[in-house]
């Protein structure tokens, strides 16, 4: 199957990967990428997939499209691994960090240290460092999140944004890049009393003694040079200081200047190849932190456009490696599923139509922020059902109908789906409770009521489902390609990916 994939990086890789470079003949690859998708499983890079491919053609047509294969999918060589905890059949995002990072098990909360949080592990970045690479951090969300900070971080709960930033600015490390540092959550006494931008201020001034080049904004990232250490952080930050999702960041450019200037994940790669570009060669971890978010919130649209985001920032390295075929290693995974989900539900059985997700222009939490929130407050006291503004709000955001208020029958949502969002909306409007805290658990999580339905009602009509609004034990694909990429073919524990790509490396993960 290997031999049979048809790669661009010519005839010395093809060859690397029918097997001709048996271990420690070819030499250790120069240029690493590795790639990690939080929340990301088969079900989302194939809803992906299968929505680009919906979009070309209705699904329905014998022998048509089905799906529109990613730049990650046609990497040649495809294992999976189990994503256990130490702790836990279903980990988290700082356990499998610290697998993924050190080739270890720890219970989940922890990062780089051992279960009892005593002893710390070498991370692969620290080993390259050791090697002479130089090493970079991107990331979507913030770069002290659990997943960036157990490549630098060796700390025993991953809440602790403090010390994690600390452990950021004495890693030695040469590129920082996405969204910013929870600088609202640093609890030192110094900081009592600072607003965010007077936080940043001094992350500013910390990062300049030790050294660091510093862009927040795009003409300062524009003009980042090499030779300095670098902290480049997205000029838009969310809540969490990660960066706006994709469909967001596509929603500001045709209807407002909301996001202009934003960077994308693919920009912040791009540069760092630039950056770190030296004959030593480099170690590069990407993240594409926001499928996760999505997921847990069951947003499908939104998972989307974040896993194309993220193959996006995958292909700048493919095209990179396609120009340094005999140096380049590019490993794609994922640190664990999230959301339990399914291309195919109850209520659709053997039908599909995920062009129907095109209908939604917001991800939900600038749907809440720009939409409904504002809708809310200016609309007090809240009508007792959904009010016809409402209504028409739901149908140009979600392409959902439930009051006669377009012709197309297609959108019509029926009395039940209606049911369902007109008691979400009495949840958030009128702050109802039925008194059963368990069906609302739920039917909601901890999400807003009303979105929530929506997503799950446009979701289940476009044949998506969701059986969580948390992580699980789905197993998650590894894709490779280049340098010693046969490696990374069979099925294994999560912390194999790291011992094999330390194997690649010719370096030493320890006990
Ligand atoms: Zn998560």
């Amino acid at each position: 199957m290997t031999a049979m994939r048809k790669t661009n990086w010519g005839a010395l890789t093809t060859a690397l990967l029918l097997g001709f470079s048996a271990p420690g003949v070819s030499a250790a690859p120069k240029y690493i990428f590795y790639f990690i998708g939080d929340g990301m499983a088969s079900a989302q890079i194939h809803a992906a997939e299968a929505y680009l491919g919906a979009r070309r053609q209705d699904d329905a047509e014998p022998g048509g499209i089905k799906s529109v294969a990613l730049r990650m999918s046609q990497f040649p060589v495809q294992g999976m691994q189990t994503s256990a905890a130490n702790d836990r059949l279903i980990t988290d995002s700082a356990a499998a960090g610290t697998a993924l990072a050190c080739g270890h098990k720890t219970n989940t909360g922890i990062l780089a240290m051992d279960p009892t949080a005593t002893r710390p592990y070498t991370t692969l970045a620290e080993l390259a460092k050791d090697k002479g690479m130089k090493v970079g951090i991107v990331t979507s969300v913030s770069l002290d999140h659990a997943t960036p900070a157990a490549f630098y971080a060796h700390v025993a709960h991953r809440n602790d944004y403090q010390r994690i930033g600390q452990a950021l600015l004495e890693s030695g490390f040469d590129y920082f890049a996405g969204g910013g540092l929870r600088v609202d959550r640093w609890d030192g006494l110094e900081y009592a009393g600072l607003s965010d931008a007077q936080r940043y201020a001094l992350l500013r001034e910390q990062a300049s003694a030790r050294g660091f080049q510093y862009a927040a904004d795009r003409a300062a990232f524009t003009a980042l040079a090499r030779g300095r250490p670098t902290l480049a952080i997205n000029p838009y930050l969310d809540d969490a200081n990660a960066i706006p999702y994709a469909l967001n960041r596509q929603a500001g450019e045709s209807s407002s200047e909301r996001y202009q200037g934003s960077i994308s994940l693919a920009e912040f790669t791009a540069k760092g190849i630039e950056l770190l570009d030296n004959p030593q060669g480099f170690f590069l971890v990407v993240e594409g932190g926001k499928i996760d978010w999505a997921a847990h919130a069951n947003d499908a649209r939104t998972v989307i456009e974040e896993v194309i985001a993220f193959d996006d920032a995958i292909r700048i390295a493919a095209d990179f490696g396609t120009r340094h075929p005999e140096a380049t290693l590019i490993v794609v995974t994922g640190d664990h599923e999230c959301g339990g989900m399914s291309l195919g539900t109850r209520a659709t059985a053997h039908t599909s139509a995920l062009e129907i997700l095109a209908r939604q222009h917001l991800a939900h939490d600038d749907f809440d922020d720009q939409v409904l929130t504002p809708y809310l407050a200016r609309h007090t006291p809240a009508p007792p059902d959904i009010p016809p503004g409402l209504w028409a709000l739901v149908s140009s955001h979600f392409g959902l109908d439930g009051a006669g208020l377009t012709t197309t029958t297609a959108d019509d949502l029926s009395d039940h789906a209606r049911s369902l969002l007109e008691a979400a909306y009495d949840k958030v409007a009128h702050d109802h409770s039925d008194g059963s805290a368990e069906a609302d658990a739920l039917r909601y999580g901890n999400h807003n009521p009303f979105i929530i339905t929506l997503t799950h009602l446009l979701n289940r009509r476009a044949g998506i489902g969701w059986a969580s609004f948390s992580h699980t034990a789905v197993p998650v694909p590894v894709l490779a390609t280049g340098v010693e990429a046969w490696r990374f073919d069979g099925y294994y524990d999560n912390t194999e990916v790291a011992r094999r790509l330390a194997a690649a490396m010719r370096v030493e993960l320890g006990p």
